[in-house]
């Protein structure tokens, strides 16, 4: 089956625009499978509709392609039918935040162990740079005929409220840390939620590499200083060592006044991290002991000659209203 999956893949075209970031983060997903040394069948890459939801078709790993901001329940019915998986689901803002934003609330709330990774460029890039949810109020970039007539939403605030156990940001041009996000994203016990500041040259004039990179804004000796900087290098400590309501408070307090910060000093890394929180699949074998040892993946839903093994006769029978 792998070598299947090899041979399938090679005859993939990317059809990303020059200078993308999204190249830079799937780069980083790769880096970071490869580091963690996961097998391709074991891991699952889902994703949505937009440019960013192409990421499956682009790694060499299981890939499902779905609908316009359905990752996540996607995503979630793969996980909890088959919890050896890796499980990634990635997208644009506008397919997670606009159409997909019920289903990013409550996948906070479940805290199913997998990762969602938002490729976050405030514009909807596959259908011509419209506006997204998280374009700022008031920015008009070259696709807009008028500036933006909305609040912004802000993805971060959105995941601590809705209860996300891991919330993180990263640069799509920095690589290497966005690599170890996605890593501990990734290892993270319960649902990791990654926003990282992703490019559009083609859709997006505002929030360009240059931007991020420091254009306009120098120091005294003339040198640029670049827009991000990362919360490690600062003593920040997103990190709930205690299983303690008042330090997971604590915690998310602090995430939430750190998420305001947007523009010229724009905080990349781990806003909040906290695996004191039972999973959704740890409530799920309390409640359903077998479903450790046997989840659905694991059973047989069919004999050899293709009739089914479950008795859904039966089951009609329970259900027929007479
Ligand atoms: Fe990337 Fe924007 Fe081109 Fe889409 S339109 S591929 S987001 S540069």
């Amino acid at each position: 089956m792998a070598l299947r999956l090899t041979s399938l893949k090679t005859e993939v075209h990317n059809d990303w625009c020059p200078g993308c970031g999204d190249f830079g983060i799937l780069s980083a997903i790769q880096m970071a499978l490869a580091e963690m040394e996961v097998q391709p069948h074991n891991v699952a890459i889902v994703s949505g509709v937009g440019c960013s939801s192409k990421t499956p078709h682009y790694i060499n790993t299981y890939g499902i392609h779905t609908l316009h901001g359905r990752s996540l329940p996607f995503a979630t019915g793969i996980k909890l039918s088959n919890p050896q998986l890796e499980v990634v689901a990635c997208g644009g803002d506008g397919d997670g935040l606009g159409i997909g934003a019920g289903h990013f609330v409550n996948s906070g709330r479940r805290n199913v162990d997998m990762a969602y990774i938002l490729f976050d460029n405030g514009v909807y890039g596959l259908t011509k740079g419209q506006a997204s949810p998280t374009l700022k109020l008031g920015m008009k970039t070259k696709s807009l005929a008028m500036p933006n007539i909305n609040q912004a939403t802000n993805p971060l605030i959105l995941a601590l409220a809705a209860g996300y156990t891991f919330v993180a940001r990263g640069y799509a041009y920095d690589v290497r840390h966005l690599k170890e996000l996605i890593r501990r994203a990734i290892e993270h016990r319960g649902f990791a939620f990654l926003d990282v500041l992703q490019p559009c040259p083609t859709y997006n004039d505002i929030l360009t590499k240059d931007y991020w990179g420091g254009e306009g804004l120098l120091d005294a000796g003339g040198r640029q200083i670049p827009r991000t900087y990362k919360l490690e290098e600062t003593g920040y400590e997103g990190v709930v060592k205690t299983p303690t309501t008042d330090e997971m408070e604590e915690k998310i307090k602090q995430a939430i006044m750190k998420s305001f910060e947007f523009g010229d000093h724009t905080p990349i890394g781990v806003f909040y991290q906290n695996e004191h929180i039972p999973t959704y699949e740890d409530r799920l074998a309390q409640r359903i002991p077998p479903y450790q040892d046997t989840p659905p993946g694991s059973q047989e839903i069919a004999r050899r000659d293709g009739t089914p093994v479950a008795l859904v006769e039966g089951l009609l029978d329970e259900f027929r209203v007479t």
